[in-house]
């Protein structure tokens, strides 16, 4: 992506988290998705959530919660995505939404409403989340630190888009990609749900009501649904205020079928498959061996490296953006559709604040903390020269895709375009065999 429009974008988004006021338009932000991208990607992820939930059997229970999710998804504010809900057996408290429509509903949540328009406030909330992009919204952000070519459509043949949406790496999964949202989303969604229930003739303040509810009870171990959805702040007041821009309501509905429902899901017998994890690692996939054959060069737009024949790259040729790997170096997860796990990732940052190196490069760590709150920089930074241009080292530690921990190293050089970066990953005990091949991949960086 060009560095201008990333900086434009950074610049909107700013803007319009700062100025809104209750009662004003929301739109949806920053996305390099289509519309048509975020109902694919959706239809695949639910496809994969499928396969690994247990979909309750009861289907008054089902259509119960399609026609309350029915009601809703009529309103014009829910645009015009093609929504879906489906109720799984689970019993923790929790609901989520999928880019494009799919809306996945706990038992345990069911349980845990006490009115109708308590599980209507989540359903609205989740509903507002699809109508403002906000998952591949969060997964563009992710690009722009990372693969921007690989989503643009470059490379990557027959590959679904959600494989190529898993390859921004560091051992993302589906969840850290379209179901983590951050506060200003929260605080969107809370917004617009107010919209959506008061339109469908439900009073907001109970959806706001059963998330502190659900704040007071949660203790140290918070239900799941907070920790997918933070808290932005008072919600009561903020829903209120929404619901001043709006006409008077009574809010008297009530479909009158939520007292059989809540019977019947108290009767739902135990869930058959394991809950789904939120960073799961990859079930039973070794990381590769380490390369044994030769190099070979692969020429990019502004650099060229050697990299070992053994390996894979991923992106256009022509971009300044690539993930060198060995097939088995990209894990698919259980809890979506993959991340890397062992390879490298090479591409530029445009620092936002302070251009010397030192200053990018913790611009850039903490860019990849956004995108992977678990990462952290484990070694001071080290002064190296890479094809005569300066550089510095960062090692880094974080979740392995595998499972236990991996080891990453990240080498940034200043560069007139940008900071270049190179991140290197491997699971840390995978580490100490890579280490020359990293070392000679580093060593090999040219410059045009
Ligand atoms: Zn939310």
């Amino acid at each position: 992506m060009p560095k201008k429009l990333v900086l434009l974008a950074i610049a909107l988004l700013h803007l319009s988290c700062a100025t809104r006021q209750p009662g004003d338009p929301l739109k949806p932000g920053y996305n390099s998705f289509s519309k048509e991208q975020d109902i694919e990607v959706g239809r695949e992820a639910a496809a994969e959530i499928r396969k690994q939930v247990d979909i309750v059997e009861n289907q008054e229970l089902q259509r119960y919660i399609r026609e309350l999710g029915a009601r809703l998804a009529g309103r014009p504010e829910a645009e015009d995505y093609p929504y879906e809900f489906t109720l799984i057996n689970e019993g923790s408290i929790n609901a989520f939404a999928l880019p494009g429509g799919p809306i996945f509903v706990h038992s345990g949540l069911l349980a845990a409403a006490d009115t109708e328009g308590q599980l209507v406030g989540v359903l609205a909330h989740e509903i507002a989340h699809v109508a403002l992009r906000h998952g591949t919204s969060q997964a563009s952000k992710a690009q722009m630190v990372q693969l921007p070519a690989v989503l643009a459509g470059a490379v990557l043949g027959q590959e679904s888009i959600l494989a190529q949406a898993g390859q921004i790496g560091l051992g993302l999964g589906l969840n850290a990609l379209f179901m983590k949202y951050s506060r200003s989303a929260e605080k969107q969604a809370d917004a617009l749900g107010t919209h959506i229930m008061a339109g469908a003739g439900y009073n907001p303040v109970e959806m706001a009501n059963f998330f502190q509810k659900l704040e007071a009870q949660g203790g140290s171990r918070p239900p799941a649904l907070l920790s997918s959805h933070p808290s932005p702040g008072n919600r009561v007041i903020l829903v209120r205020a929404e619901m001043e821009a709006l006409p008077p309501g009574n809010y008297a509905y009530a479909s009158g079928s939520f007292p059989n429902a809540k019977r019947q899901v108290a009767q739902l017998p135990a869930p058959k498959k394991q809950p789904q994890q939120q960073v799961a690692a990859a079930a039973g996939v070794a990381p590769p061996s380490a390369p044994t054959a030769g190099f070979q060069r692969i020429n990019g737009s502004t650099f060229s490296l050697e990299y070992p024949t053994a390996w894979r790259t991923y992106g256009a040729q022509s971009s300044s953006t690539l993930t060198i790997a060995p097939e088995s170096g990209i894990v698919r997860t259980r809890g979506g559709s993959g991340g890397i796990g062992y390879g490298a990732v090479v591409s530029y940052y445009q620092p936002r604040y302070r251009k010397d190196l030192l200053n990018a490069t913790w611009e850039l760590l903490q860019q990849l903390q956004e995108i992977n709150p678990n990462l952290r920089a484990a070694v001071q930074p080290r002064q190296v020269t890479v094809a005569g241009s300066e550089g510095l080292i960062v090692g880094l530690t974080g979740p392995s895709p595998y499972g236990g921990s991996e080891k990453d190293m990240l080498l940034t050089v200043s560069r007139p375009q940008g900071v270049f970066y190179m991140l290197f990953i491997a699971p840390e005990n995978q580490y100490g065999r890579l280490q020359s091949t990293f070392d000679r991949m580093a060593g090999s960086i040219r410059f045009r």
